[in-house]
């Protein structure tokens, strides 16, 4: 038997009301999935499949975190999304078994370096550094869907120092929760642990240290981030 070497904990989530950790896998970020989000970026919602990018697991960071402003921007963004926690992988799996596939919801927010990401777009590169960076992945405990089902309608919003920023419902996804599933199997074989952020609603924009986070979906719950000063 090999020792593995302990580098210290393994990337994981609270479960909300209990002691048990859920290991977080790979995380999955779907783009422009609320209609109004992708007008104010600039496409046309009707048009496009969905697509996806990622970030590390040790992005994840806990809900109430104080955590220090990125580096290497000038242009930092809220997004505000469900977070899809999956319990169960498998590849090309069906839209109507998709659900079976879900372990829990969490609420996350998908932290954006929009400047490193704008130049990305225009020199046709990846957007990784624009989207995978340190503590770019927040997310609540997450709930189990056997103890608050799968919600697919409710709103979800997001407040910076207490004023409303983005507001919109999960109805208004343009790929909901089981297409996302079932057109990301298509690409990948998903693994238990994997957690998927469902796109954010339109309102999207800047954040400044010492700013305060406040995220909310309805039945699923609430989030607070606060940027050190
Ligand atoms: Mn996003």
């Amino acid at each position: 038997m090999k020792h593995v070497i302990d580098f210290g904990p393994i990337p994981a989530l609270p479960v909300a009301g209990g002691s048990d950790l859920f290991p977080v896998g790979r995380i999955y970020c779907v783009g422009r999935n609320y209609a109004e989000h992708a007008r104010e970026m600039g496409h046309d919602p009707d048009r496009e499949p969905p697509f996806f990018f990622m970030k590390p697991a040790n992005a994840i960071v806990p809900n109430g975190a104080t955590i220090p402003f990125p580096q290497a921007t000038q242009d930092l963004h809220h997004e505000i999304e469900l977070v899809v926690a999956l319990g169960k992988g498998g590849a090309n799996i069906a839209v109507e078994k998709a659900l079976d596939h879900v372990w829990g919801y969490g609420v996350g927010l998908d932290m954006t370096r929009r400047d490193l990401q704008g130049e990305a777009k225009k020199m046709g590169r990846p957007w990784e550094m624009g989207k995978s960076f340190d503590n770019s992945a927040p997310c609540t405990a997450l709930l189990p869907a056997s103890r608050i089902g799968h919600p697919a309608k409710g709103a979800i919003c997001l407040k910076v120092n207490g004023a409303i920023k983005q507001k919109g419902d999960l109805s208004e996804m343009i790929w909901n929760v089981p297409e996302t599933i079932a057109y990301l199997s298509g690409l990948v074989t998903l693994q238990p642990g994997d957690l998927i952020y469902s796109g954010t609603p339109a309102g999207v924009g800047p954040v400044q240290p010492g700013d305060k986070l406040e995220g909310h979906v309805d039945g699923v719950g609430d989030l607070t981030i606060t940027y050190a000063k």
